[in-house]
């Protein structure tokens, strides 16, 4: 339930509601607004008696809450939320574009490509310095020498970086280094990873686990703002099908319900989707048309001789290529939108 306070309310009477939410038995949430603040009801076993509320002084309205997500849902904030990092902006209305190689092999390799994709239009450089690898004998990422590689990268182009963290034990170090936390689809209902993330001061990526459905993917978004980080940024990475001729299946689908459903920002990242890098660019331009607020690209200079993911990371060339037409399609299609 969402206590709407009227935009002339004193400060008194919004702790007076939040007093009375309290004895009540439940968690008062203060939700700052353009205009006028609202109180969220956490914490509430069955349904909530509007009653109790409506009359209280400064009250405009009680509005019931009707999904089971509720920080993370529409009725508790109209707007959308917009996410600033370094001079990229995720949720506004223009396109954040992140890329970068599957993973960080040396420090040559993330410099040469952070040069290209810098040069090409993106905005936030990717990079993995953990990996969560299938197979125990593939490459598991460089740890911490990755996250020092991906500082240099930040030092020496200006973008900010995003990288994963796989488990409880190594947040602190990867929140040190990051500039948005990447929680990968094998981690999406990881609780306490989760709650670990919603105490992290920085923003969370949070990737769709590979069979989960929105609904679940929401409510773990809730466990992140629940514990006080409302900064999250949710990214649609293809969902496991009966089809092979792709990893995953893209559910294109996704970004107009979470849009409908939520107000954190959506980016696609079409590579885990495809596999494929053929796939990756008529991908990436239908996120782009059903207004994805981003996209998360692998790019590498030698895919052949990728440690990781080579056979969907685009050439440099074609990463050029693809950020010109995805600023077409924008253009084309939402330019002066405000949504
Ligand atoms: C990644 O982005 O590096 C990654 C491993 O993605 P996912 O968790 O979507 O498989
Ligand atoms: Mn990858």
């Amino acid at each position: 339930m969402l206590v709407v306070m009227s935009h002339l309310a004193t400060q008194e009477e919004i702790d007076n509601v939040i007093s009375v939410v309290e004895k009540r038995g439940y968690m008062a949430r203060h939700i700052p607004g353009g205009d006028r603040v609202s109180i969220g009801i956490l914490h509430n076993k069955g349904s909530v008696d509007a009653s109790h509320f409506r009359g209280l002084a400064g009250v405009k309205e009680v509005i019931p809450v009707t999904r089971p997500y509720k920080l993370v849902s529409r009725e508790f904030q109209p707007e959308n939320t917009i996410i600033k990092v370094g001079d990229a902006e995720i949720g506004g209305n223009g396109m954040a574009i992140m890329a970068g190689p599957c993973a960080i092999e040396s420090e040559k390799q993330a410099l040469t490509i952070a040069g290209h994709v810098r040069k090409a239009g993106a905005h936030i450089f990717r990079g993995g310095a953990f990996k969560p690898r299938t197979s125990p004998y593939s490459f598991q990422g460089l740890g911490k020498k990755g996250l020092e590689i991906l500082a240099k990268v930040r030092e020496e182009t200006g973008m900010p970086v995003v990288t994963e963290v796989m488990d409880y034990e190594k947040f602190d170090l990867v929140e040190e280094y990051a500039d948005i936390i990447q929680i990968g689809t094998r981690n999406m209902q990881n609780f306490s990873l989760l709650r670990r993330a919603g105490k992290a001061k920085k923003p969370i990526m949070l990737k769709r686990g590979m069979a989960a459905t929105i609904d679940e993917w929401l409510m773990a978004a809730e466990y992140i703002l629940e514990e006080g980080n409302p900064r999250v940024i949710l990214c649609e990475r293809g969902v496991r099908t009966f089809v092979n001729h792709s990893r995953n299946t893209l559910d294109i689908s996704a970004i107009p319900v979470v849009r409908k459903e939520s107000h954190l920002p959506i980016i696609v990242d079409p590579s885990h989707a495809a596999g494929i890098r053929d796939q990756v660019i008529p991908l990436s331009l239908a996120a782009v048309a059903v207004n994805a607020h981003g996209l998360m690209v692998e790019v590498h200079h030698m895919p052949d001789e990728a440690l990781s993911d080579g056979a969907q990371s685009l050439y440099p060339e074609q990463f050029e290529a693809l950020c010109q037409k995805v600023a077409s399609i924008h253009k084309l299609f939402h330019q002066g939108a405000d949504t």
